[in-house]
């Protein structure tokens, strides 16, 4: 992309590099590195300030994208990289990504109300999904003594009596609790429609090459 060397009056001694598209200006003076070397780097910043990003697909990304992949593209990566499980090998709640869910926000209880689900709220069966991690809820006994003295003077943590009798209890507590959040684990998939997924897969791929 353009770049623009810009001057400062009555010299010819570049200083700053402008955009030549949005016309923001890159400046050598925030780069702690040699003079010539830090020009390089502020010219190579207005260059690329406003040229699109390009996924490896040939996809155009947002100019201000945080990642480098477009949204299939990183789908297909996280996809290849799981471990596939197989169906019956699976109890418990699953994310599809692409439906509503009985728990909504794409979460399903269970593998196998999965089509029932879709069928009956008019949604595309999905090709796969990931199973998920399941966080229940648990308090931290050595994070409580920590935030209850954190505030006190240096050694107060080493004089807090009884520490074992928190631990016992927190333990107790927390084996009572029911309540759970679950997280997409994106390491485990289940395939659910093969031909669908392998072509997902490859169109994806073809598309790439
Ligand atoms: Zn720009
Ligand atoms: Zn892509």
């Amino acid at each position: 992309m353009d770049v623009r060397e810009l001057t400062f009056k009555g010299s010819n001694e570049v200083q700053l590099y402008a955009c030549g598209k949005c016309g923001r200006v890159h400046s050598p003076g925030i780069f702690a590195c040699r003079s010539d070397l830090a020009h390089a780097e502020a010219q190579r910043f207005a260059g690329e300030c406003c040229k699109p990003k390009v996924c490896v697909c040939g996809v155009e990304l947002p100019v201000n994208a945080g990642y480098t992949a477009c949204e299939k593209c990183r789908e297909k990566n996280r996809v290849q990289k799981a471990q596939n499980i197989a169906p019956d090998d699976y109890n418990g709640s699953v994310y599809p990504d692409s439906n509503s869910g009985d728990w909504g926000e794409g979460y399903f209880s269970e593998l196998s109300i999965v089509k029932e689900h879709c069928h009956g709220h008019d949604e595309i069966e999905p090709a796969y999904v990931f199973t998920c991690h399941e966080q229940p809820l648990r308090l931290d006994a050595e994070n409580i003594l920590e935030n209850a003295t954190s505030d006190m003077h240096e050694d107060a943590h080493e004089e807090v009596v009884d520490a074992d009798e928190v631990h016992k209890f927190v333990k107790q507590w927390n084996s009572k609790q029911t309540c759970r959040s679950f997280y997409p684990n994106w390491t485990q998939v289940i395939i659910l429609d093969k031909a669908r997924f392998d072509a997902l897969l490859n169109a994806d791929r073809s598309e790439a090459a």
